[in-house]
């Protein structure tokens, strides 16, 4: 078949001079996950390509803020055997016990190549890493607080992008910067040979074929009207793992992080009251302390953002509509605030015009991380059921917050994601190499599938101004519908609405006005396609939600409150065609220790 697609503003081309370029491994998305990959491979001498959305350093990680953890006991006594029980619990055990070990393990190891490599960590008198104590940590299994969390001041994120951005220039990795990711391309036998790109700036479509591609493509925060994520984390990699036939796992979990600034969702980092502040409500009273008399204020996120949602509801909220707490943090004097969270201060002055040394922050549960994401193995392989257990997909791999390891299981620790990336960017680095010393040359790729691609980026030509609906105008529709449906607390009746209204948007998608009045960019379109992939995983997650019928980590039923091991000690698995919802067991098997048996989980 000939196609022809339209690639700007009606012009169009055939698929003969559509530009293809080889690599041997396509990296999507260059956040810390894709970078501390390419990085990996491009110091073997591996051709990598890397293609990002936006520049490299505007990824999402650059704004992370309280640290990434690690046991190296810098400042209390600390074990990677406790970090791993810490892990554990705090995924409500639906976390891979193998996945989580290996990372625990590695973690010690990632934090001084990351020194060594340029991070300016904090540092302590005595010149070792500083570490902060951070929500879920204990020592000695569930023992005293621990303090595993090492911070470059509250800017740790962006310490270790641009550290990472450096070394892969040094590396000679090649950048696609400002491309747009739109459908991966495989062959007959089913292995991933790239994917179709779109050059942001001139329009024009390329295809990137490479014998192994990555997705490190970041989370979907932009499905919750409020929330602590870049305006680009529309969870294009997860979406477009699901058009290939990929289910996703464990979407019904999505961390809302305790403290965003209240009505606006920017992030006040967990660091916070890792320094020593805490939560109040209206009458001035330290309310975790009931909720959590031994962690307080640093139990697990899941814990404090449904503490806060009850104080609220129950008529305890602060300010003028009583729809708030306060974090307060002036007890720790204006020199610890401005050494150990600047950045803090920043923000809460200019969103707020608050001085936290002097009054207390507004906060409120804001949507943070998407726990759920693209199944893998602890080789960042990509897997899959079949009939006898599970297989990999050839050539296709993730890492980052669009993976499912699973590491987080329910309910996500803070620190661990900064960790996760860097550990499992390596170990897919690392497994490339092997799987490319064994699959030396390109395979044929399937036109077909090319072809595909090219038709459904056809469906978003701008030059197609003739629907009733605005993408503006139905993303702010989902982003309200996930919030009002989709929140810390969910029931039956609520999640079936909810479902009905996002299969309902998906319809109305059909029906959308593209135009780009810049007619300069291609922003109308790719802000399109990113709508697009964020209808695909609202009806995930609210699916996901709605068939899991228990409470555990950040996944809360009010009409099933309990967790339930017998039933639900397992991960789903939702697909694309016909909203399908499968289920897979829970690796409760470490790599050299003993297991960790589910237990109750009290903070
Ligand atoms: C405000 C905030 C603070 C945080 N603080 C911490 C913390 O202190 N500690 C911690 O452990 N975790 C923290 N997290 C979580 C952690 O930062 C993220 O989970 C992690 O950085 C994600 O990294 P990533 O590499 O998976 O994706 P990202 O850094 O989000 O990068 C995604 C990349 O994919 C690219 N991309 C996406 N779609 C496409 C497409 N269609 N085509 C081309 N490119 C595409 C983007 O351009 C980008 O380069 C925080 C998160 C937020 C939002």
């Amino acid at each position: 078949m000939v196609i022809t697609y339209r690639y700007k503003f009606g012009k169009s081309m055939s698929i003969e001079n559509l530009e293809r370029r080889r690599f041997d491994t396509l990296v999507i998305g260059a956040g810390g996950g894709g970078l501390r990959a390419a990085l990996q491979l491009a110091e073997a001498d591996t051709h990598v390509a890397v293609v990002s959305k936006v520049f490299p350093t505007r990824s999402h990680t650059v704004a992370a803020q309280g640290g990434m953890n690690a046991a190296l006991a810098n400042v209390l006594p600390d074990n990677w055997h406790w970090h791993m029980y810490d892990t554990i619990k705090g995924s409500d055990y639906l976390g891979d016990q193998d996945a989580i070990e290996y990372m625990c393990r590695s973690a010690a190891h990632l934090v001084y190549e990351l020194e060594h490599q340029g991070v300016p960590f904090s540092r302590m008198d005595s010149g070792k890493i500083y570490q902060r104590p951070f929500g879920g940590q204990s020592q000695n299994f569930g023992g005293e607080q621990a303090a595993r969390t090492c911070a470059a001041a509250d800017r740790t994120g962006h310490a270790i992008l641009h550290t990472l951005y450096q070394q892969n220039i040094r590396a000679k990795t090649h950048f696609f910067d400002e491309y747009f990711a739109i459908d991966l391309i495989k062959d007959k036998d089913g292995f991933i040979l790239g994917a179709l790109v779109l050059e942001i700036e001139t329009g024009e479509p390329l295809l990137i074929e490479a014998k192994t591609t990555l997705l490190a493509t970041g989370g979907a925060g932009q499905l919750f009207r409020t929330n602590t994520n870049a305006h680009i984390n529309t969870g294009d990699g997860l979406a477009m793992a699901l058009r290939s036939g990929i289910p996703l796992q464990d979407m019904e979990f999505f961390q809302f992080h305790p403290t965003g600034l209240a009505g606006k969702g920017m992030l006040i980092t967990e660091g916070a009251r890792g320094e020593g502040g805490y939560l109040v409500n209206k009458d001035g009273e330290r309310f975790m302390e009931r909720y959590a008399p031994h962690a307080k204020d640093l139990a697990s996120r899941d814990v404090v953002s449904r503490a806060i949602a009850i104080e609220v509801r129950e008529g305890r909220g602060c300010g003028p509509n009583a729809d708030h707490v306060m974090l307060k943090l002036d007890h720790l004097g204006r020199d610890v605030l401005y050494k150990r969270l600047p950045g803090i201060c920043d923000l809460s002055k200019t969103f707020m015009h608050i001085d936290p040394a002097e009054e207390s922050i507004p906060v409120f549960p804001t949507a943070h991380y998407t726990m759920g994401g693209i199944p893998t193995n602890r080789y960042g392989q990509v897997v899959v059921p079949v009939d006898q257990g599970e297989e990999s997909i050839p050539g296709l791999y993730a890492v980052g917050e669009c993976a499912c390891v699973s590491v987080h299981g329910a309910n996500r620790l803070g620190g661990n994601s900064l960790l996760d990336i860097v550990v499992f960017g390596r170990a897919a680095g690392n497994d490339i190499k092997k799987y490319l010393k064994e699959n030396r040359h390109h395979r044929q790729i399937d036109e077909e599938s090319v072809e595909q691609a090219l038709v459904h980026l056809n469906r978003w030509d701008e030059s197609d101004g003739n629907g009733s609906e605005t993408v503006y105008g139905l993303r702010a529709e989902l982003q309200k519908t996930m919030e009002d449906y989709c929140s810390v607390f969910r029931t039956e009746e609520i999640l079936q609405q909810g479902l009905e209204k996002v299969l309902e948007l998906e319809k109305r998608m059909n029906n959308v006005r593209i135009t780009d009045h810049s007619k300069v960019f291609n922003t109308a379109r790719i802000e399109a396609m990113e709508l697009e992939n964020l209808v695909d995983l609202a009806v995930a997650t609210v699916k996901s939600a709605l068939e899991r019928k228990e409470s555990r980590g950040a996944h809360s039923r009010m009409d099933y409150p309990d967790r339930d091991d017998v039933s639900w000690l397992k991960h789903s698995l939702y697909y694309k065609e016909g909203h399908r919802m499968d289920y897979k067991p829970v690796t409760l098997k470490p790599i050299s220790v003993d297991s960790f048996p589910p237990k109750p989980r009290v903070y």
